[in-house]
């Protein structure tokens, strides 16, 4: 502003000297005056250098601003960008949905919120490499704002979420509805880069802002993408590529949830988890042949709780991995003193598969409790084969050079095909127990069971049947061939110690336990181990 005063002063004393001293220059020039005015002179050729001078300052302060404000408007872009996909990030995505939404306050238009998250991302960063994943990342961004409407936003929220918001006629969501599915359609399309193609999975879930469908009252960006995750969530519990509206009751569900959560943390170190066992027989001869470890949680706050609830939960927050080395150990000690005829299954979550680890650790608990490997079965279910099936491989791989055997658990519902189920060396079918609870029904059941039992037959793989409840399901299964079985026939599944005293009626504990229990000193059993 200095800069520019001093030459606008300059150029008016230009102005006023050199209308002056012009005419003067002229007519001497023409030889027709007087030399001009010296002092005059002096003061106009000041005045110019004066002018020079500040029209230079003042474009170099033109310049010197232009370029912080092209650098503060970069900075508030970064800012308010995601630098790899470009959408709004974290930051800016919540305010602009924000004023978005009070701009259609009013008007027959409301926003919906999606929040979209990717199902599979950490397995296609972990298997394929951040570059793949970043190519992942950029592309969905570019499918969902393309199936997005031009007014739509879209943000980075996390490393794997993305929220929009759209605007819609609130007497019309099913173009919302028309939206997520585009969203859901276009982005499971295959992603190539390098050769390499991998598929994305997204869970959505939307909340709306007003309107007549409205089930709360009217919220703030904030408080949709909140209940649009809480959807989101919802979704992701049912499955991959479904989105869900957010109601009110999915709140009450999460509540639960995430106590159930914090009392899984507190109840591991706690040693609240205990090995359940269940009876495995041999239906030809009606003998005991092993248990299956089950495993209970006894929460202080909810009592005896079902793995089918806490199991899921303990995967999702990776401490499966925890718990289960933690109830293996148990059952190890418990099962020491079984009779050696007895063989102990354990069941073992995808989850664990992927822990590179998981031979090493399995492998280091049965060192510590001195357990024959060769007794110890686990119990992997069908979605292991869907896993990175040759990481899967090598891990079961170890575990059979060592003697463990491995079984293929609830086979039957999770649709493996033959191939697949050749690509692991199994040591035997599990059929699952709905199959084997229909085999006295009108239903296909008991078709399905023969068939199974004849597969086993042609790939020289045992079969056991689950659930077993009744004396007429365990004739038609005796009718079938050699068999194993299990289920509430034979007893439900019990804790250590009713398991140890099932086995004392049944003359079935090592002389080690029986002198124990009738009081043995410790040195006299240690004695007898060692020989
Ligand atoms: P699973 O391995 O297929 O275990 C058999 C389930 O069927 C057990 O349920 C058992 O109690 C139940 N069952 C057995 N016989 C009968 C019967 O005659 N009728 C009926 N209705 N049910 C019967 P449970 O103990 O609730 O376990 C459920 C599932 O949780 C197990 O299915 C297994 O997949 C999983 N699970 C249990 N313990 C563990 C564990 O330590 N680690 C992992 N990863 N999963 C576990
Ligand atoms: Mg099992
Ligand atoms: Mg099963």
């Amino acid at each position: 502003m200095i800069a520019l005063g001093i030459a606008i002063a300059a150029v008016i004393l230009f102005v006023g000297t050199g209308g002056t001293l012009m005419p003067q220059i002229v007519r001497a020039w023409f030889g027709g005056g007087d030399a001009p005015n010296l002092l005059l002179t002096n003061a106009v050729l000041l005045n110019i250098a004066l002018l020079i001078f500040g029209w230079r300052r003042y474009k170099d302060l033109h310049t010197e601003v232009e370029v912080r404000r092209v650098a503060e408007k970069r900075a508030r872009e970064l800012a308010e960008r995601d630098p790899l996909t470009g959408c709004l990030n974290r930051r800016s995505g919540p305010p602009a949905m924000e004023r978005l939404r009070s701009m259609l306050e009013g008007t027959h238009r409301e926003i919906a919120v999606m929040m979209i998250d990717l199902d599979n991302f950490k397995q296609i960063n972990d298997l394929n490499g951040h570059q793949m994943g970043d190519r992942v990342l950029t592309t969905v961004a570019r499918r969902i704002r393309d199936a997005l409407p031009e007014d739509g936003l879209l943000a980075r929220i996390g490393g794997d979420e993305f929220a929009c918001a759209v605007p819609f006629d609130y007497n019309a969501r099913e173009e919302v509805d028309d939206i997520v599915t585009a969203i859901i359609r276009s982005v499971s399309a295959p992603i190539e880069s390098n050769q390499m193609t991998v598929e994305a999975t997204i869970s959505i879930g939307v909340a709306q802002s007003g309107g007549n469908f409205a089930v709360q009252p009217e919220a703030d960006a904030d408080a949709l993408i909140h209940r649009a995750d809480i959807a989101m969530y919802h979704a992701k519990k049912r499955g991959r590529n479904r989105y869900y509206w957010f109601e009110p009751q999915m709140e009450d569900e999460l509540r639960f949830r995430n106590e159930l959560e914090a009392g899984i943390r507190r109840g591991i170190p706690a040693g609240e988890f205990v090995p359940y066992y269940e009876q495995q027989i041999d239906l030809e001869t009606g003998k005991l042949s092993g248990f299956e470890m089950l495993a209970r949680w006894k929460s202080p706050r909810y009592g005896v709780v079902s793995p089918e609830i806490f199991i899921p939960i303990a995967e999702e927050i990776d401490l499966i991995g925890e718990l289960s080395e933690q109830l293996i150990r148990q059952a190890l000690e418990d099962a020491k003193d079984w009779d050696p005829s007895l063989t102990l299954s354990v069941n073992i979550s995808p989850v664990q598969l992927r822990d590179p680890w998981f031979a090493q650790k399995l492998l280091h608990l049965l060192v510590e409790s001195g357990f024959p490997p060769a007794r110890l079965e686990i119990e992997i279910t069908e979605s292991c084969l869907h896993e990175n099936i040759g990481a899967v491989r090598s891990i079961v791989s170890s575990l059979k050079n060592q003697g463990i055997r491995i079984s293929l658990d609830d086979f039957g519902t999770g649709y493996s095909s033959l191939s697949q189920l050749r690509s692991l060396p199994f040591d035997r079918l599990k059929i699952d127990r709905s199959f084997v609870s229909e085999l006295t029904g009108e239903g296909e059941g008991k078709a399905l069971v023969e068939a199974i039992v004849s597969l086993g037959k042609g790939l020289a793989l045992p079969v056991t049947a689950e659930g077993i409840e009744n004396s007429d399901v365990l004739g038609q299964l005796k009718g079938m061939g050699e068999l194993k079985g299990q289920g509430y026939l034979y007893g439900k599944p019990e804790d250590a110690d009713a398991t140890r005293n099932r086995l004392a009626a049944l003359g079935m504990l090592t002389q080690a336990q029986h002198v124990a229990s009738e009081g043995g000193s410790v040195a006299a059993i240690e004695q007898r181990k060692a020989g």
